[in-house]
């Protein structure tokens, strides 16, 4: 069984949109009051608010005169907005939540101008004949069904959603009971991802970056000049801002569009997808390199194969980012000590072999991956250490964990030191300093022979 969202398009009853804004304005609220309040106790008293405590804040700002307006609207999606104020920023120290386990900075305000989201369960919704009805809401949500939910589906959760440029839609969750195991093939393939070339295969595919995008940026930049020169609160300034926020769903739409295709098309034909593990935060703190990692969208790509993956029944296998996989001769093992950016192609010395760089480097991430691979899907924990050593004369995972140890490293206060990893890891990645790669190539040594 597989959790899955349809998402749909729905144009509201001017009724329906006045309860949903009135909504979405409530749920904002809501969290904002929670998180002012959590915030403070923390700060001023030392105290841990939780969920339950939010919760029965809620029931008093309910009682009060000036807040009466919040029973007006379902009260579903206001405590559901305290639980994802839980999972952003929890008041226990548990490990799962996303702000403790470092995945999330610390929850921000919510924005009116951001749109919002309203989270409606079960007891909040009613499916019936196919139709959705939302809670105070007499007549059915006129959605614009796209395509058909898997048979004999019944959603468990709806979201409705306002984006930025005004668009309304709605987000049905379901457990799909079909299997969607596909028919095995031999096929495995390694993937470079790159700038100029979005991503490269082992087999020798390469798939170039869109480049619509680029004509959206030089809009956006217009756009952008646009609603600087406007009064800030004027009519005028408000229609700039919905341009801006127009071009960037737009941007954001063709990529998640181009990227989708990709990873189904690449999930379909191979039975195991090796990629490198990317560390796309730190890489993004390179300015000169920021908006080309950001535009070539490489996490959603990777989590987006990641669970077609799981879905489909195939491999996704990432290996360390920091195996060198670009100066590495596929042909001989030799290392290159240093391979500047600008190279495409290059020559290797020991066996003249002649290599294009992204390709060369693809086809050693599909070789590294299959021999990871191959170990973690054989044997148990306790034999994958020995059976590691015999493979390739070292083992993999000790070096994760040291790897990992330095990492935690960088969440040092010293920001300056923070940086200046964060530039070695673009760095290490894309082989420009020549010192680091010595200590490099010695880490390395080992699956070289
Ligand atoms: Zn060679």
């Amino acid at each position: 069984m597989v959790e899955k969202a349809y998402k749909f398009r729905f144009y509201p009853t001017p009724e329906q949109e006045s309860l949903l804004r009135r909504t979405l304005g409530c749920v904002r609220l809501i969290y904002n009051k929670a998180l002012a309040a959590r915030t403070q106790a923390w700060y001023k008293l030392q105290e841990r608010v939780g969920f339950a405590q939010t919760s029965a804040m809620l029931t008093s700002w309910k009682k009060q005169d000036d807040l009466d307006f919040l029973k007006e609207v379902s009260s579903v999606p206001l405590q559901q907005g305290l639980r994802h104020l839980q999972t952003a920023f929890p008041s226990e120290c548990c490990a799962n939540t996303n702000f403790f386990s470092g995945r999330a900075k610390y929850p921000n305000f919510k924005k009116k101008r951001n749109g919002g989201s309203a989270e409606f369960t079960k007891s909040a919704f009613k499916w019936k004949d196919g139709q959705v009805y939302l809670a105070k809401c007499p007549e059915p949500l006129p959605i614009r069904w796209s395509r058909q939910l898997p048979k004999g589906c019944v959603p468990t959760t709806i979201t409705v959603k306002l984006d930025p440029c005004g668009r309304w839609s709605v987000s049905l969750r379901v457990n799909d009971t079909r299997d969607l195991t596909l028919k095995p093939v031999t096929k495995q393939v390694g993937i470079d991802l790159g700038i100029t070339r979005l991503l490269t295969t082992s087999d020798g595919e390469k798939v170039e970056n869109p480049k619509n995008l680029q004509k959206l940026h030089k809009k956006l930049r217009l756009a952008q000049k646009s609603l600087s020169r406007k009064t800030k609160g004027s009519n005028n300034y408000y229609k700039a801002r919905l341009k801006v926020a127009k071009i960037h769903a737009r941007i954001k739409d063709s990529r998640l569009d181009y990227t989708h295709k990709l990873t189904t098309q690449l999930i379909r034909e191979n039975q195991t997808v090796v990629v490198e593990d990317l560390a796309v935060k730190n890489m993004v703190k390179n300015h000169k390199l920021a908006r080309a990692i950001s535009d070539a969208n490489w996490s959603e790509l990777v989590r987006q194969l990641d669970y077609k993956a799981k879905w489909y029944g195939r491999e996704l296998i990432k290996i360390d980012r920091y195996f060198p996989s670009s100066k590495r001769c596929s042909n001989c093992g030799h290392v290159l000590e240093k391979l500047p950016l600008n190279i495409r192609e290059w020559e290797c010395p020991e066996c003249a072999a002649h290599h294009d760089r992204d390709l060369n480097a693809a086809i050693n991430i599909l070789r590294m991956g299959t021999r990871v691979g191959v170990r973690r899907k054989g044997t148990p924990t306790k034999k994958a250490a020995g059976l590691a050593v015999s493979v390739c004369g070292a083992t993999v995972r000790p070096e994760e964990i040291t790897r990992r140890a330095g990492a935690m490293r960088q969440k040092a206060p010293n920001s300056n030191a923070r940086e200046s990893r964060a530039v070695t890891q673009v760095q290490r990645r894309e082989d420009v300093n020549a010192q680091s790669l010595y200590g490099r190539n010695l880490f390395f040594g080992c699956f070289m022979e």
